[in-house]
């Protein structure tokens, strides 16, 4: 039966595969294709280690000791008969075989399938023994990893790439933390649904970074959609059609094709400076996760990076932080890339909705913090911790004599907050200087993205050398929306007429200062706001690698000064939106 569902639209593009259902809490197991030749040697690697597994709980059972509770024994023979139940491991091998997923996605494919069914039993007592199941095939899966272990890293023989013919696949989990979501970077997946989530959430940007078609608080897809149904994601729309029917399906086919076409068109633009029809000269900066996504932003054409989310680098580590010389490594690493282009290090913005280990922000939200997004985040959390924050000042402060790097405070609310960084700057130097390392001058910027910065930026701009707005922040705090919440995004709004006032005046106070300005928000890479931000002043946006195509061409075709004559127009309106498509699209017109 064909059905619809319907989310926020994150990442644009169509994409057409089957679904493949992840549970949130094993988002993180390896998904790889292996190689045709390789099935045989997967299948045993599934059956060794559920026949290690089955050994353990026999040992067990043996090992009981003669007063033990009579349910144990019976517990471990309801596991032993799941071991070696033909639903997991026959089925197992199935997925193996005709998909050629690695054993471990298999196993946990064929766990979703086996789970959906438990759900539906009737019988309380047989519904709870999916309980069961999940801890056999987490037996399973740890026994699958050890294996990797002693062979040191089986993911060596990892094949990333599609089978010519294979159907696509997309990817359906309640809610996928950023973290994980790292993991799934230049992974076999061509989209995206999740039931939560904001279009600014973490989760979204990365999906955004990744440049596929992404659809997330849908709520209930993780719930409807089966195992290896056909979906289509509509992700300008924010759609969900599974199992389309044969018309539909062509309808989309043909969009595909259309927008791949657009892509191709739009690269050319790759090399062509972006300079609007007045001669206003544009830079167009990346927004990058890790080093190695310096080279997508140099292929885009992006001028420099404008923002290095270094957080990422902290992720998916077990708690422990990065050492001073990994870190330096890194910097250093993307500085190379961008051949002399300057490169913004953002010091680590970690809290809110992307916590440091495996937490999924829901977690976070309801058992640590009692409202993360207002909590000890970002600068707050590097001044907390000056020995971390000092060892990251180091890495970058080394980095610095292999290119221009520009250092990016996130967070910044209090002058107080600036002095402390500058005293830990001039910490660090002197330690660099009294150990005879190498640094150049790095100017300091600080990101406006809590309303109390726009509103008192004069002051602030007297201790900078530039500033970054943040606007996904800025319009969360100013709206008091938290942006990776699903049943308030509908308020969670870029064209509020008090979100557009700060950020241009934020715009206009750093001009008139001789301050350099960026936008490094979600706003900066959505073509629909290029015109706004144009006529705002602003002549620094930073943005996915993959928006700069588009952003390029509507600067391209813009003219600067007839756009900020409309602009107060638009700041004047009670719906700035229509206002906006009225008076900007017209100064535009008027051009031609
Ligand atoms: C922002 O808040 O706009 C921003 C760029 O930072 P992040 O999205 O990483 O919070
Ligand atoms: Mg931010």
């Amino acid at each position: 039966m064909s059905f619809q569902v319907f989310g926020i639209p994150v990442s644009r593009g169509v994409a057409i595969g089957r679904a493949v259902l992840v549970a949130s809490s094993r988002v993180d197991v390896e998904h790889y294709f292996i190689d045709p030749a390789g099935i045989d040697a997967e299948i045993r690697r599934a059956l060794r280690a559920r026949d290690e597994v089955a050994r353990e709980f026999e040992a067990l059972k043996q090992d009981l000791p003669g007063d033990a509770p009579h349910e144990l024994a019976a517990l471990l023979d309801v596991h032993l008969m799941l071991l070696h139940d033909e639903a997991l491991l026959g089925a197992t091998r199935q997925w193996i075989v005709e998909r050629h997923y690695n054993a471990e996605w298999a196993l946990s494919a064929q766990l979703e399938v086996l789970a959906r069914q438990f759900d539906e039993m009737e019988d309380d007592y047989l519904r709870e023994r999916k309980a069961d199941l999940e801890q056999v095939v987490e037996r399973i899966l740890s026994a699958l990893a050890a294996q990797q272990g002693r062979k040191g890293g089986g993911a060596a023989a990892v094949v990333q790439r599609d089978f010519a013919g294979e159907d696509p696949l997309l990817l359906v989990a309640a809610d996928i933390a950023p973290a994980d979501m790292m993991q799934f970077k230049r992974s076999v997946f061509h989209g995206f649904i999740t039931d939560i989530g904001g279009k600014t959430s973490h989760t979204a940007i990365v999906a955004r970074s990744m440049d596929i078609p992404a659809v997330v608080g849908t709520r209930e897809a993780s719930r409807l959609i089966r195992q290896d149904d056909w979906v289509i994601i509509d992700g300008d729309a924010g759609a969900v059609i599974v199992n389309p029917s044969p018309i539909v399906l062509e309808e989309y086919r043909f969009r595909q094709r259309q927008s791949e076409l657009e892509r191709a068109r739009l690269a050319r633009l790759r090399h062509t400076p972006a300079v609007t029809l007045d001669g206003e000269r544009v830079e167009l900066h990346a927004n990058i996760e890790l080093p190695a996504d310096a080279l997508a932003a140099v292929e885009a054409g992006a001028t420099g990076v404008g923002l290095f989310r270094s957080e990422f680098l902290f992720m998916n580590r077990g708690g422990e932080l990065p050492s001073e010389e990994e870190q330096f490594e890194a910097y250093k690493a993307a500085v190379e890339a961008m051949r002399g282009m300057p490169v913004t290090i953002r010091t680590v913005d970690v809290g809110a909705d992307k916590p440091l280990d495996r937490l999924s922000a829901s977690e976070l939200r309801h058992e640590h913090v009692l409202n993360p997004a207002m909590g000890l985040r970002a600068i707050r959390w590097s001044l907390a911790e000056p020995s971390m924050f000092r060892q990251q000042l180091r890495a970058i402060y080394r980095a610095s004599a292999f290119g221009k790097l520009r250092l990016l405070i996130p967070m910044v609310a209090h002058l107080n907050e600036i002095r402390q960084i500058q005293e830990a700057i001039k910490r660090v130097q002197q330690q660099l200087t009294d150990a005879g390392q190498a640094y150049t001058p790095v100017e300091l910027g600080v990101m406006i993205e809590i309303p109390a910065a726009a509103v008192m930026l004069p002051l602030l701009l007297r201790h900078v050398d530039f500033v970054s707005i943040g606007t996904n922040d800025l319009i969360q705090y100013t709206l008091a929306i938290d942006r990776a919440d699903e049943s308030v995004a509908h308020l969670y709004d870029p064209w509020h007429p008090a979100v557009l006032q700060l950020i241009a005046s934020s715009i206009a106070q750093a001009r008139a200062a001789g301050k350099s300005v960026s936008v490094c928000g979600e706003m900066a890479g959505d073509a629909a706001f290029t015109d706004l931000l144009l006529a705002m002043g602003l002549r620094n946006f930073s943005m996915h690698p993959s928006q700069i195509p588009s952003v390029k061409q509507r600067i391209l075709r813009a003219d600067s000064s007839r756009l900020a004559m409309a602009l107060p127009a638009v700041l004047a309106s009670e719906d700035p939106e229509k206002a906006a498509e009225l008076v900007l699209v017209s100064a535009q017109r008027t051009h031609h």
